[in-house]
């Protein structure tokens, strides 16, 4: 079976925007996680960042062969606020920021200072609803920026860890997915058929 990786892509940073090739096997990473399936990839990038992925799928792959504490990650919780960004569409049409002509920010002599109005980002959002681009600050899911209840864990400095809500959405719908509750540098390690994921943890 044929995995689409896409939605784990970035949608902001360019080296990110689609899948590559990586351990013999194609990644797609959002700089808050890692997904790898065992199907070969064209893609090719330069530089450091495979090497670093790399890194992250060997420590899944180590993990995934472990016993541990999986739990199905259909089985989380999945009752969440709505996004304040589209109001839960997942969706937005947007416009260009009034205040900056779309710049995100205003210079003052050498000074350069963030719009207030757009938080820099040099648009505004018109509305949310389902026919406009894809909402960058839920991913497209609708759902606020918040950890899944019921699953907090303390890492090896004693610190509360948990998983963002919208990253459990999209890495649920990978076949049979399962999370592993001990965390490798910070990050749980997920294994589905076909692959591999490590999912950034969130401050508790
Ligand atoms: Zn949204
Ligand atoms: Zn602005």
């Amino acid at each position: 079976m044929s995995i689409d990786l896409s939605r784990f892509c970035c949608t902001v940073r360019k080296d990110l925007a689609v899948p590559f090739s990586v351990a013999n096997g194609t990644a797609a990473c959002n700089g808050h996680l890692v997904v790898w399936v065992d199907q070969p990839c064209e893609t090719r990038v330069e530089g450091l960042l495979p090497t670093k992925v790399a890194g992250y799928v060997m420590h899944a792959k180590e993990a995934a062969a472990l016993d541990g504490d999986w739990r199905r990650m259909d089985a989380l919780a999945s009752t969440f606020d709505p996004c304040h960004r589209c109001s839960g569409s997942g969706h937005v049409h947007v416009v260009t920021c009034d205040e900056c002509d779309g710049d995100g920010e205003f210079r003052h002599g050498s000074h350069f200072y963030q719009c207030q109005a757009c938080y820099g980002s040099g648009e505004c959002v018109e509305s949310g609803d389902a026919s406009g681009v894809r909402c960058r600050e839920c991913c497209g899911t609708g759902k606020a920026q918040q950890l899944v209840p019921g699953l907090i864990v303390t890492n090896a400095m004693r610190e509360r860890r948990g998983i963002n809500a919208i990253y459990a959405e999209q890495l649920r719908l990978l076949p049979h997915a399962e999370i592993c509750t001990a965390l490798v540098n910070d990050c749980f390690p997920i294994r589905f058929d076909g692959g591999v994921a490590m999912l950034m943890a969130m401050r508790a």
